[in-house]
């Protein structure tokens, strides 16, 4: 079935499609069972938890009523009625992400609710401890969501994001089975450009993955989700948290064995391959066998690509992270390598380039590129009021005229 895609039809196309849903599904799966270190975007707000405590409440462990500092984005006036909300949009592993129109003045965000009892769960103490929080840095770039404000209620936690109405980079893809080289190349170089800022603010991005890269209507990407966005790490710098996506983990990451910048450079080199082949590199139904095949097979680069293109993935995917392209100079090197010479980073940082590609969206409420399985996801009936979603009850089932399906009260 491995090869169904080489030869494809609209049949093994589409059973294709299913086998990699169904292998990623499982891959999901095996990584939680394995109790491996699955860490994400909560874990920063946990670190907050810890440290927005007062000093006499700081010996014990905070509760999921604790008020979180959350840092220059947060709006202390902001509060969940004062927007409709119309739709799930997706699910990430600490909350869902809601379609939301803000009732004074109509304007659309992507807002992203977090549970504070479930962050606490999954909290491990010794690894928040050591990161410093994205959320208080002014993290900001054409290629990177936009966090308006956020704000917090007893139990749950509100960031106010740009919506990004494009759909998944990966949705498009599984439409088309693989991408051109220019096409491929311009989102890689949006990509690349995103990572390159956040390595200059000592971040590591770390959670480069399919579902993390929307189009915007334009066409231009954007990346979502700073969830295991890893923080202070200078150069020679190394952690060995397990984190990522498990079809594009590093061999260091899957080995556990200390990591640095460069596992953005290999995630990358895998999206760029996904785009390119239509599958991710080293990609096999059985999930032992993929980590085998990313950590002892050589990659194996067929078809009709150029030179430049096998050269920057060999570069990318070389599972000696101090080989890596991006090992000695960063986003320098990658910036160079002749695959990216038809590239003006100037005009690419300045959206002075036209995407390949454009979404075709009506406008801000067309969710015609989201995945059906969350836009129409059954609503509850059984609404249970909490004090701060009272006022917001009524409005949030009736607020959108023409859409079936609204978000449930525990949604919000
Ligand atoms: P996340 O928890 O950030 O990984 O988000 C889960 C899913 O929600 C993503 O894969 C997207 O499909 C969707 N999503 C996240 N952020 C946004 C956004 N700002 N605009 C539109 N959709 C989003």
């Amino acid at each position: 079935m491995y090869m169904a895609w080489m030869e494809p039809s609209s049949t093994t196309l589409g059973k294709t499609k299913e086998l990699i849903k169904q292998g990623r599904e499982r891959i999901g799966q095996t990584i939680k069972a394995s109790g491996s270190r699955l860490c994400s975007y909560a874990e920063r707000v946990v670190f907050l938890m810890d440290h927005s405590r007062s000093p006499d409440k700081s010996t014990q462990p905070p509760t999921p009523t604790d008020n979180i500092n959350l840092g220059p984005s947060a709006n202390p006036n902001a509060k969940p009625t004062d927007f409709d909300f119309l739709k799930v949009i997706g699910k990430g592993s600490f909350g869902k992400v809601l379609l939301a129109k803000r009732k004074c003045d109509g304007t659309f965000y992507a807002v992203k609710v977090l549970h504070k009892k479930t962050i606490l769960k999954k909290k491990e103490q010794n690894h928040i401890m050591a990161e410093r929080n994205v959320l208080l840095k002014n993290v900001k770039h054409p290629f990177l969501v936009g966090l308006h404000y956020s704000f917090q209620t007893s139990e749950k936690l509100y960031f106010v994001l740009d919506y990004v109405n494009g759909g998944e980079l990966f949705f498009h893809l599984q439409r088309e089975r693989c991408f051109r080289e220019p096409r491929a190349r311009f989102y890689a170089a949006e990509v690349a450009s995103a990572i390159g800022y956040l390595h200059s603010l000592n971040i590591i991005y770390r959670d480069l993955k399919p579902e993390n890269i929307l189009l915007d209507c334009q066409g231009h990407v954007v990346l979502t989700d700073f969830g295991l966005c890893k923080e202070g790490m200078e150069q020679e710098e190394t952690t060995s948290t397990f984190c990522g996506t498990p079809e594009y983990l590093a061999p260091e990451v899957l080995k556990k064995q200390p990591y640095d910048r460069t596992v953005d450079w290999w995630c990358l080199g895998a999206v760029l391959y996904e785009m390119l082949f239509g599958l991710p590199p080293f990609y096999s139904r059985d999930v032992s066998q993929m980590y085998d095949n990313i950590l002892h097979k050589p990659l194996h680069i067929q078809g009709s690509k150029t030179v430049a293109a096998c050269d920057i993935l060999q570069g990318l995917l070389h599972k000696d992270q101090k080989r890596r392209l991006g090992a000695k100079t960063d986003f320098l090197e990658i910036k160079n390598h002749v695959f990216f010479s038809p590239i003006n980073w100037d005009d690419l940082y300045h959206k002075r380039i036209t995407p390949p590609f454009n979404p075709n969206v009506a406008g801000p409420a067309d969710l015609r590129h989201f995945d059906p399985e969350f836009t129409q996801e059954a609503i509850s009936t059984s609404i249970t009021h909490t004090p701060d979603l009272a006022a917001s009850s009524s409005s949030a089932s009736d607020a959108f005229l023409g859409f079936s399906y609204a978000p449930t009260e525990e949604d919000i």
